[in-house]
């Protein structure tokens, strides 16, 4: 092992580690992060990056914030992990009723598990075994073209086919896709109803408000009304998928808070920990949750995780609320909705950016081009400009997006600004 001391942390991962959603072969060795704090990164080459997407969507107090560093560590002092089948712990309990003053009306119940895809699998079995149990089994699952839910089989059967699923799409079991709301609200509405009629429907799935991953597609609160409406009027549990829309990232608490009708099942992640923790609830109402009540133990819900309900995971997301309860936190969202406001309409002046959105702290525009999809090479280009810059972006595609910690500077969301329209003049 002497040749190590000779290597950086960089080359030392290349040896061993395969990255995620990473063409091995042609990436670049990943950077060396040592240490974040706010919207920064810092690498062990000594520069720093601003973190514009939050690592991923997650991280939605800025990195390393003491409060909750803190309360992970004086957690682990006290208990790190039990099983929860049979055994709870304070941070668990807390949290679940935390959360539930905090989600829409009508969720009763908190379901644990560790990422967002688990918290999609939950939600699927939970509506499918709530027909099951009582009897009257469906087969139909409805959601929609272009949706991303996560990279487990359920949860990549329920999301759009695209280049994501290609190689396993003859695994995946049967859903029905209807036409996204962010291209024809009218055609989605229409397919709904049609769908609606066989009587043969178990749940209808959807990202509310923003698509994310599948381009950061976005929608009317009214459409969102209409389809959760029409679905409930046939009984049929909604279900929102707020693992990216969660946690104030479109300004309010949820996106289900822009809206008049509550879904039937939440799934949450990514900001429930702050960032810190991976963990994820699947809240679901009284509704569904009684459908498991039985004397019949095969009437349980069939699903935990070894981490199910991890106690410093649960420690991180109570702490992340509280800082979610302090004023300051608040005039922030709302300071940086304003400003990415402003970056959008400065953007919208330049001639490359096409279809420009926002939803809350979300800004989405796309470069124009030939060659569409996740695969487009102008990612690879604005994502190099943008780390020479010292800016992480990772845009989708021809899809590039904002979608930075609120914590962020106004300095550093000019830096950001400041960067893109750069290269939007070197492409033009
Ligand atoms: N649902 C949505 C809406 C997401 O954006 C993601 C992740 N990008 C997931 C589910 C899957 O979450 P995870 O990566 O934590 O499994």
């Amino acid at each position: 092992m002497s040749y190590l001391w000779r290597m950086n942390w960089s080359e030392r991962d290349h040896r061993h580690i395969w990255h995620p959603y990473t063409q091995m072969q042609t990436a670049a060795p990943a950077l060396a992060v040592l240490r974040g704090a706010g919207s920064r990164l810092y690498l062990e080459d000594g520069r720093s990056l601003i973190d514009g997407i939050s690592s991923w969507w997650v991280t939605v107090h800025g990195h390393g914030h003491p409060h909750i560093a803190a309360a992970i560590g004086a957690q682990a002092h006290e208990l790190e992990q039990v099983i929860f089948a049979g055994f709870t712990h304070p941070q668990a309990i807390r949290l679940a009723e935390r959360l539930l003053r905090l989600l829409p009306a009508g969720m009763d119940r908190i379901f644990y598990s560790d990422n967002g895809s688990t918290a999609v699998e939950v939600a699927m079995k939970m509506a499918w075994q709530y027909w099951h149990n009582q009897g009257q089994p469906r087969k139909r699952i409805l959601a929609l073209e272009n949706a991303y839910h996560g990279d487990t089989f359920g949860a990549m059967a329920s999301s759009g086919r695209s280049v994501f699923t290609k190689s396993f799409d003859s695994l995946l079991f049967d859903v029905v896709h209807l036409p996204s709301p962010a291209d024809s609200p009218e055609k989605t509405l229409a397919a709904l109803a049609l769908e609606l009629e066989s009587g043969e429907v178990a749940m209808l799935i959807v990202e509310p408000l923003v698509q994310g991953a599948g381009g950061m597609c976005m929608y009317s609160a009214e459409t969102l009304d209409q389809m959760t409406r029409m679905a409930q009027a046939a009984g049929i549990p909604v279900i929102f998928d707020e693992v990216m829309t969660g946690f104030y990232r479109t300004g309010k608490a949820f996106a289900a808070a822009h809206c008049q009708h509550p879904p039937d099942i939440m799934c949450l992640s990514k900001g429930l920990t702050g960032g810190f923790m991976p963990l994820a609830v699947t809240a679901c109402t009284a509704r569904i949750y009684d459908a498991f009540l039985s004397d019949d133990r095969a009437k349980m819900l069939f699903h935990g995780h070894s981490f199910t309900a991890n106690a410093l995971g649960c420690a991180a997301a109570n702490a992340s609320l509280d800082l979610f309860e302090s004023p300051a936190t608040q005039a922030g969202i709302q300071r940086l909705c304003a400003s990415i406001q402003e970056i959008g309409q400065r953007l919208s002046a330049c001639q490359q950016v096409k279809n420009l959105r926002q939803t809350g702290t979300i800004l989405a525009f796309d470069l124009p081009s030939n060659h569409k999809g996740y695969l487009n090479p102008v990612s690879a280009r604005l994502r190099d400009h943008m780390l020479a810059a010292g800016v992480l972006l990772r845009p989708l595609g021809e899809v590039v997006y904002l979608l930075p910690p609120y914590c962020i500077t106004e300095a550093e969301l000019e830096t950001i600004a400041a960067a893109l329209i750069a290269f939007l003049e070197t492409e033009s």
